[in-house]
């Protein structure tokens, strides 16, 4: 236990190490039940107190009202790409789009296969450092729905608020910035997340989806494929993934128990800026990649002059026990991933670290 690192990982990413060690303790046999989690049928009452929980905590945690369904599905996010334009872009078949880095891109090509793709804003042409302005935005006030990714894991880059879209549903992908704040649910559609970034392990995606948007589902849908499919079995309709849900289910009462998505909010805005006041008053030595108006306070992206001076801070921020801290290679330099479960001291020894990196290269 006293020999793990701070884990900088973009996803699969940090979980809380009370979560882990609950988990731990309770692998061999969950009390009162003599059996694994990894062992129990997802048919058992065991099962469906734990998934109600799961979700009953997550409903209370983002305040949702009863005009949304929770859904626990698998493919990952990925997957999520062809679902969301396969149910909800019909009958019109046709979208917006609103491209801040490679995840919205890929969500774009795929919804492109299903019908006509209207990209409302793109800041591509600067390697996406950051969030388009509202007044940028070239809406389709007919489209079925506008699709926005919240925070862009890869560049940095986080929406500071949604974009306004009318009576247009709005669907988002939030894989790595849910639950990191409060939003206001009732200005979304539809919002999906792959688990593993800042909500439990890789395996199971979850969907918060308006109901009346499940009437768009056509029947000839294949059934695995089908919103209506899970939301009528209670995400039950085959094999879940059981463990990933018991695990978000822990997560959500860890929030729950250190106050929730407020406090979660004000903490990891602590930990953000402590990074970008380093870059900021470093004169130049780290040159963060977002503009400051777009920061994300989850993934802190930074160059540094040269490659070298790059791959020797990787090397040496690694054999220091900073792990994962390599950039992605579409942004390159570094990338600090400081999801809810990072510890703010993990992020303080970082600041020290990069200080003295700089006293002894800048
Ligand atoms: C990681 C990530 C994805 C891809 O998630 P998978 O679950 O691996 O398919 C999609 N969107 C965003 C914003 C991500 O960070």
């Amino acid at each position: 236990m006293q020999n793990r690192v701070y884990n900088f990982s973009a996803g699969p990413a940090i979980l809380p190490e009370d979560v882990l060690k609950e988990a731990q303790e309770n692998l061999f046999a969950l009390p009162g039940v003599g059996m694994s989690i990894l062992e129990i049928s997802h048919r058992s009452k065991t099962f469906d107190n734990i998934i109600n929980e799961a979700k009953a905590d997550l409903i209370s945690l983002l305040n949702l009202n009863n005009d949304y369904d929770v859904l626990f599905l698998q493919g990952g996010a990925s997957l999520q790409f062809s679902m969301v334009p396969l149910n909800i872009m019909p009958p019109k078949n046709k979208a917006d789009y609103i491209l801040t880095g490679s995840w919205s891109k890929k969500a774009q090509k795929e919804a492109k296969r299903v019908g006509t793709v209207n990209v409302a804003a793109s800041t591509e042409s600067e390697n996406f450092n950051r969030i388009p302005k509202q007044e940028e935005l070239k809406l389709d006030p007919d489209a079925s729905y506008v699709h926005f990714t919240s925070n862009n894991t890869i560049f940095g880059t986080e929406w500071q608020k949604e974009p306004e879209v009318g009576k247009v549903p709005l669907v988002c992908d939030a894989s790595s910035n849910i639950l990191s704040k409060k939003i206001n649910v009732n200005k979304y559609g539809l919002i999906y997340a792959g688990a593993q970034k800042n909500m439990g392990p890789a395996g199971v995606t979850l969907v918060i989806i308006r109901k009346d948007l499940l009437e768009r589902s056509s029947d000839s849908l294949h059934t695995m494929l089908n919103y209506k499919t899970h939301s009528d079995g209670n995400s039950l309709y085959n094999t879940p993934s059981v463990f990933g849900i018991y695990i978000i289910g822990l997560v959500a009462k860890w929030l729950i128990k250190n106050g929730g998505l407020d406090a979660m909010h004000r903490i990891n805005k602590e930990k953000a800026d402590l990074l970008y006041k380093c870059i900021d008053e470093s004169n130049g030595f780290f040159k963060g990649h977002a503009q400051k108006d777009s920061r994300s306070i989850m993934n802190i992206t930074f160059r540094l002059s040269s490659e070298e001076l790059e791959k020797k801070l990787v090397a040496e921020a690694t054999a220091a026990g900073f792990d994962g801290v390599k950039g992605h290679r579409s942004v390159g330099g570094l990338r600090a991933s400081i999801y809810n479960a990072f510890p703010k001291k993990g992020v303080e020894a970082l600041v020290q670290f990069m200080k003295e990196f700089q006293k002894k290269n800048g």
